[in-house]
Order: structure tokens, then C-alpha cells, then sequence
């Protein structure tokens, strides 16, 4: 308890009211998303945001004339408020409070009374005579009048004492059950109520689509060697020798990614960081190097959990991990390859299962190599091209690539950890304290971990696509006695592909509704997290059939 601030913002209440989850995740985790809501709301308090008038005493004849946006608080209740405007009214005050078209939910106690009591308990808790209060709906322009009742008055002081409560808790409180207010929470990607209720079985419903939609933004990359990247009226400019390349607004990126020798100017990266935007760096060659991504995430339950489930191999997630990326090569094998696969469909769907009650995480490394050889040793039947159709008969070999195949599949694998970092930075982990990959050589290794199941689908579709579909011909490769890379043609086309991959919809196999590949890795991150705080009884894999 001793960790808890003192005062808790009147916000608040309306928020526990709505859904003490909801409460949890943005003030004891500071979680945040904007939602329509969210932004018509701040855009509506622009009038009482810019102040204006002085709040007297509580003894004073006339205690407020119009006082805009004041701040008021009370320690023995435990709370503050930035009231939107405070009225006088004969020896009295009233507080109003502005809100969007209508109350939110039920037909007398609402989430927006529960705030307004809560600004009347603090302005009687001063002194004050406050014996009702307003809330003033902005688009429709209706004022509701709200005698203060005791009775309530009395409610929402024990509603503060469960908030301390709930915010002591070492975990969320669980999700709502098919409520509708998760379709208007700003935080239900973040939430994920009916995925979690379904995991443990709360409810029976097939999960709704509740996860936001995409954004329009998009990463930017930036392969040209010798250019600067800054910004500049809110568009991120890309220039050589002070010449402009490039120009795009910087609300349309979610991500910019550079390669090789790029300068990037610090006031591009403090927006960066503003606008959460990752920036990540990678050889000229395609490895990634690195990453910036604003402050680390203050969900700190989540990376204790998971340091304490690493120190124990995490070997429940750690199978799952290597079953998902096994049984998800052999559907990729069944799929795509020309003609006959031979025994070598069963013999992964063993070694998958296998994998599903392997006994450490040694015996998993092992069962992921020979799963490995088998899959790379048919991936050729896989390719029609045979222009670039060219593969060590070995399989894998990287740093360097030695044949185009492989060239493309490494660089594949690393935009794919590129995401996966930036993903499980987001959600709040340690990307480099993985459960199935050991934390050596400063690999994110958490984020290798959750790769498992997306290489087949997201990286080696990609490898296989732009093959196929001859985007990308052996003329895109440069071939030296080091090793094999890419031209820069043959870069750009492999990294739309790529984008394009990720913008795929696909049916999430455990949740039944279609979302694309970029916030399915999101999903899975997400729901790893559930499981290591003990939300959900294991985590599944992106497995599709
Ligand atoms: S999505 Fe639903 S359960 Fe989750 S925080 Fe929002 S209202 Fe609560």
C-alpha cells in the first residue's frame, strides 16, 4: 500500500466505475491508447483547459464567480481533481463537469456522476456548501442538474477505499464478461477481454473483434547510403548533400528503419520518442543492431514475472514456442511444395508433438534441429523460380549468406525480430530475456522466441513469394567470394513484399476472427504477457492449419 500516491485523480473514479480493469491498466500500469473518444473528449475541454477565474474561501460571500480548470484536492479522502469549472451560486458552490454527447452507460449512476460526486466530496471536504453539481454534455449542450445525495455520497467514498484496494493488487483485476463497454474502451487492444476470458474459460463466446484497426501509418525505410533524416513541420525529410529526397508526413510512420550509414538529427529522434515511434538501426548487410524507443514501459510486474519464469528455463512456453514454429513449417511444407514431400510430413508432425511434452529445453534444441534439417531440406520443392531457385543443400547458412535463398532468409528473419523487439519493447518486456533462447551475445532474445512461430509464416512466405513471383531474379544478388547480398533493387521489392506480408488478414486460428499479420504479433506478445502474469493457464501459439 505504502507505494500508492496519496491522491488519486478524480479521473480516476470514472474509470473505476466504468471497469476497475480499465482503472488498473492506465493508473497503476500507465497504459494509454487514444481512442475517437479520447480525442473528442481532450478536443472538448479545450475551453475550461485555458483557465481563467480565482476560487475564494470557503467562507467567502461569493466562494466562485466562474473558475475554470482549478485544481482541488483532499488528503483525508485521498483524492485530486482538476475540476473542468466551478460555479458560484449564492454562498455555494457547483462544480460542472464537461462531457461528450451523453452518459456512457446506465441510467442513473454513471461513470461521469461517480467523478462529479468525487469533485463534491473534495469541495465539501475543503469547506465549501456544494449540495449539487453539473455535468454539461458539450454536443448536445445539455446541463444536467445532480442533487448531491448522501446515500451516493456515502458510495463513492467507499468506492475510493476498493480503488487503494485494487491498486495494491499485484495483477489486473480480470476482464468484464462480453460487456459491451469493451467495444468503446479506449485500452481493449491492450486489454484483450474476451481472448483472456476465453483462455480461462469465463466465458463461451466466440471472442469479438475488439482490437483496433490498424493504423495507416506505416514504417519508413531508409537503405539510400549518406543521407540525413530529420524533421521539419511535422514531415520527416530525408535529404543528400542538403538536397531533398524524400518527404512524408510524420503522422503516416510508425517506424523508421536504417541501414547502413544514415545520419538521423536528435530533434527527429526527441519526436521519435514522442510519438512512440521506434527507430531501429541494421547493418548495411540487413543485421539488426539496434533500437531507441523512448522511455522503457513502467510495467515492471510484467518484467519481474518474466525474469523469474526465465530463471526457470520457462520450459511450459518454451514448448509451445518450438511446437507452434514446427507444426506451422509442415502446414507452410503441405502447402507449397511441388510435388511429392515425401515422409517428411509425418516426421515433423511427430517431432512436433514431441515437442509439446519435451522434458527440457535441451531436448526441444535437439528436436528443433532435426525439425530444421528436414524442413530445409525440402524448402527447394518449394521454389519455382529457378533463376534464384539456388539453395545450400545443407540448408541454413548465414554471416554471410552463401547462396541467394539463404541471403533472403536471413534478411527476412531479421525484419521480422525488428518487429518482434519493437512489439514486446511496447507491450512492457525485456526483449532480451527470452524463455527458450538463452540471453547471450545480446540477441533480443524473447523476441526470437515469439519469432518461432511467425518464421515459416510471415519470413519464409515472403522468401518463397518474391521468388515465385519472380519480384526479385538472381540479377538482385551480388555475389562475392565473402558472401552473397542484395542490390538495392532487390531490397526495396523485398522489403514491400515484407510490409505487405505483415498487412495480410488472416483468421486468428484460437480467436476466430480475422486481423492482419502486423497485430497479430501484438496479439501473441500480448498474450504471452497474460500468461506470465498469471491471467491465462498457458500461451498458444499462432498455429495455422
Ligand atoms: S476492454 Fe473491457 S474489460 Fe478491458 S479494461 Fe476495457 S472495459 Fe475493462
Amino acid at each position: 500500500m505504502t507505494d500508492i500516491p496519496r491522491l488519486i485523480p478524480t479521473s480516476m473514479v470514472r474509470k473505476f466505475e466504468y471497469c476497475p480493469r480499465l482503472f488498473y491498466l492506465e493508473w497503476v500500469r500507465s497504459e494509454f491508447e487514444d481512442n475517437p473518444d479520447t480525442m473528442h473528449g481532450r478536443y472538448n475541454h479545450r475551453i475550461v483547459d485555458a483557465g481563467g477565474g480565482r476560487m475564494g474561501g470557503p467562507l467567502d460571500d461569493d466562494p466562485a464567480g466562474r473558475v475554470r480548470s482549478v485544481v482541488i484536492s483532499s488528503e483525508r479522502l485521498g483524492l485530486i481533481a482538476k475540476a473542468d469549472l466551478i460555479e458560484g451560486s449564492g454562498g455555494s458552490v457547483v462544480p460542472v463537469e464537461f462531457k461528450r454527447s451523453q452518459p456512457t452507460h446506465g441510467p442513473q449512476w454513471t461513470p461521469e456522476l461517480a467523478q462529479l460526486y468525487a469533485i463534491g466530496l473534495i469541495l465539501r471536504d475543503q469547506g465549501y456548501t456544494c449540495t449539487e453539481g453539473v455535468l454539461y454534455f458539450t454536443k448536445t449542450r445539455r446541463r444536467i442538474t445532480n442533487s448531491f445525495d448522501d446515500a451516493l455520497m456515502d458510495k463513492t467514498e467507499g468506492m475510493i477505499r476498493a480503488m487503494r484496494e485494487v491498486a495494491a493488487l499485484p495483477i489486473a483485476p480480470a476482464p468484464l464478461v462480453d460487456s459491451p463497454k469493451c467495444a468503446y474502451c479506449s485500452l481493449v487492444g491492450i486489454c484483450l477481454p474476451d481472448e483472456t476470458n476465453l483462455h480461462v474459460e469465463r466465458s463461451s463466446k466466440r471472442p469479438r473483434r475488439l482490437t483496433p484497426t490498424d493504423s495507416a501509418a506505416r514504417p519508413l525505410y531508409i537503405t539510400e547510403q549518406g543521407v540525413k533524416v530529420g524533421i521539419q513541420g511535422g514531415r520527416v525529410r530525408v535529404t543528400r548533400q542538403d538536397k531533398e529526397v524524400l518527404q512524408v508526413r510524420a503522422i503516416d510512420v510508425s517506424q523508421i528503419s536504417v541501414y547502413g550509414n544514415v545520419q538521423l538529427s536528435s530533434q527527429l529522434m526527441r519526436a521519435a520518442f514522442s510519438r512512440e515511434i521506434p527507430v531501429c538501426w541494421f547493418s548495411y548487410g540487413g543485421w539488426f543492431q539496434g533500437i531507441a524507443q523512448g522511455l522503457p514501459s513502467k510495467h515492471v510486474e510484467l518484467r519481474r514475472r518474466q525474469a523469474g519464469i526465465a530463471a526457470q528455463a520457462g520450459l511450459p512456453v518454451a514448448r509451445r514456442l518450438v511446437e507452434g514454429k514446427i507444426r506451422n513449417c509442415r502446414t507452410f511444407l503441405r502447402r507449397n511444395t511441388r510435388g511429392d514431400t515425401g515422409p517428411v510430413l509425418p516426421q515433423l508432425k511427430r517431432l512436433a508433438d514431441q515437442a509439446a511434452s519435451a522434458e527440457s529445453v535441451e531436448s526441444l534444441l535437439g528436436l528443433e534441429g532435426t525439425a530444421a534439417r528436414l524442413y530445409f531440406g525440402r524448402f527447394s520443392g518449394m521454389l519455382k523460380n529457378d533463376d534464384v531457385g539456388t539453395f545450400d543443400v545443407n540448408g541454413r547458412n548465414r554471416r554471410p549468406p552463401q547462396d541467394p535463398v539463404n541471403c533472403l532468409l536471413s534478411y527476412a528473419y531479421s525484419l521480422l525480430a525488428k518487429d518482434l523487439t519493437a512489439t514486446v519493447l511496447g507491450v512492457g518486456f525485456d526483449p532480451y530475456l527470452g524463455l527458450y533462447h538463452r540471453p547471450r551475445f545480446g540477441r533480443p532474445a524473447l523476441a526470437l522466441d515469439l519469432a518461432e512461430e511467425f518464421r515459416p509464416l510471415i519470413a519464409d512466405s515472403v522468401v518463397v513469394s518474391v521468388i515465385n513471383n519472380g519480384e526479385i531474379r538472381s540479377s538482385g544478388f551480388i555475389v562475392r567470394a565473402q558472401g552473397v547480398a542484395m542490390n538495392q533493387k532487390a531490397r526495396r521489392s523485398f522489403l514491400s513484399a515484407y510490409e505487405r506480408r505483415l498487412d495480410h488478414e488472416i483468421t486468428h486460428p484460437t480467436y476466430r476472427y480475422r486481423i492482419t499479420y502486423r497485430r497479430v504479433l501484438e496479439v501473441q506478445a500480448r498474450m504471452l504477457g497474460a500468461y506470465l502474469l498469471g491471467e491465462i493457464p498457458e500461451y498458444v501459439p499462432f498455429m495455422t492449419r
